[in-house]
């Protein structure tokens, strides 16, 4: 490590006075995807920027004096990222997602959102791709400042207020809508390619990150309505299982609109991500030059959509965690390590907020569960994640350590080649340069 000794006004030399050094003996490269041993990291906290990796050559003393330090006999990585996140939710099995659309406060989901924004931080995902507040409009821009501004801690968010859908497509459905019941909206509506392209300049007006749309959803909920209120009889002979469900995903969009939406967000250098469960929804969707694809629950065989994932570079984002809570995940499980071996991208991405934020580390375990290798499951929690974000159109380079990369790490207790539990043991917390969980506590909280 460098150290200047002279009171230099010069810039350089004063920033350089501020920078400190991390000590690791077990380093996870997310390009190489590979484990380092005897690395050391050098950091400029006023840049939130690495300035040096380099291998150590001299043995260090056995203790690190302050400012540097030590995680030697720790798992270090980058600071995760959560690539499908909704900071607005939580927990459906707390409260259904409909009552948290349509009855809780904006203020009520503001605090919650501020307190999830810490737990993620604390289980070590320095940045969250969240894909839609759910009826809370444009609150997620806000949030997202609050945290870049510095008033409340979290992780650095990339968000896309809310998604764009067809006419009639993803909407809070209510059967009595008449004295006024309403439920606030969930999706900005657009037909046809000019209304397409003027609701992505909409959002991105708005300050979204990233555009998100519906290529398909289960839009004919009214036609054989759930009972969701009690003494609500249920409707008798609905479609039966599974060839013809009772509620089906539909395209919401088709080609030429969604080649029009991701055509007017590139022009403004946004990625976009699109949920697509349906096969053809995917293709279509990859199709159309999407950066990423959530969910693809449906068996893709034969349907030409993985190949359409491969052939235009699409990440898959298979949001494992959420798919747990609602279906069998044993052949989504078994899609995803078909996808991996097709050579697919993958990007750790869980639908968080369904399930509590804090437990995003379960996507990484269903992937390892899928079969996908540790390395590869590390590396889409990570680098590729950034990806998803947008790669270079972020502004910041984070998801691998290196030098002109943020400065956001993690440092697990045990070895998560041995032992994958570790990833949910985060010792210490780095984002931006700067420490925000210590030997497993909060640091500067409050
Ligand atoms: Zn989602």
């Amino acid at each position: 490590m460098r150290r200047y000794n002279d009171a230099s006004s010069d810039q350089l030399s004063n920033d350089s006075k501020h920078v400190f050094t991390i000590h690791t003996d077990c380093l996870f490269d997310s390009k190489e995807k590979k484990f380092l041993k005897d690395t050391s990291i050098t950091i400029n906290p006023k840049t939130g920027l690495i300035t040096k990796v380099y291998i150590r050559t001299q043995p260090l003393p056995a203790s690190i004096a302050a400012p540097d330090i030590d995680l030697r006999g720790k798992c270090v990585l980058p600071g995760f990222v959560d690539a499908h996140t909704h900071i607005f939710l939580h927990a459906y099995a707390d409260t259904p997602a409909l009552n948290q659309m349509r009855d809780e406060s904006l203020v009520e989901r503001v605090i919650r959102a501020t307190n999830h924004a810490r737990s993620a931080l604390l289980a070590g995902f320095t940045t969250y791709r969240d894909l839609g507040t759910e009826s809370a409009q444009d609150a997620d821009v806000h949030l997202r400042n609050a945290i870049n501004r510095g008033i409340i801690p979290g992780p650095r968010i990339f968000c896309v207020t809310e998604a764009l859908a067809s006419s009639g497509g993803y909407e809070v459905r209510l059967e009595n809508e008449i004295g006024g019941a309403r439920a606030p909206r969930i999706a900005d509506v657009c037909d046809g390619p000019v209304e397409c392209r003027a609701a992505v300049r909409r959002r991105l007006g708005a300050g979204a990150d990233v555009i998100k749309f519906y290529a398909d959803y289960r839009k004919r909920a009214l036609r054989f309505p759930a009972s969701t209120w009690p003494g609500c009889p249920d409707v008798a002979f609905p479609p039966e299982q599974p060839q013809d469900e009772r509620n089906p995903s539909l395209l919401l969009f088709n080609q030429e609109e969604m080649d029009a939406i991701v055509a007017e967000a590139k022009v403004a250098r946004a990625p976009v991500a699109a949920h697509a469960a349906t096969a053809e929804g995917v293709a279509m969707a990859a199709k159309a030059g999407c950066t990423t694809v959530e969910h693809g629950f449906e068996d893709m065989e034969g349907s030409g959509a993985m190949e359409a994932m491969l052939e235009h570079g699409t990440i898959f984002v298979p949001t494992l965690a959420v798919a747990e809570l609602f279906i069998d995940v044993k052949p989504v499980l078994a899609q995803v390590k078909k996808a991996f071996e097709h050579g697919i991208r993958l990007a750790c991405g869980g639908d968080t907020g369904p399930f509590p934020h804090g437990e995003n580390a379960r996507e990484m375990e269903l992937m390892v569960k899928a079969g996908v290798p540790l390395e590869e499951v590390l590396t889409a929690a990570t680098l590729h994640g950034w990806m998803a974000c947008g790669g270079d159109w972020c502004g910041r380079r984070f998801g691998w350590l290196g030098e002109g990369w943020a400065a956001d790490l993690v440092a697990l207790d045990g070895n998560v080649r041995r032992d994958f539990q570790a990833v949910r043991k985060v010792e210490f917390v780095m984002k931006d340069g700067r420490v925000w969980k210590r030997d497993g506590s909060a640091v500067g909280m409050f």
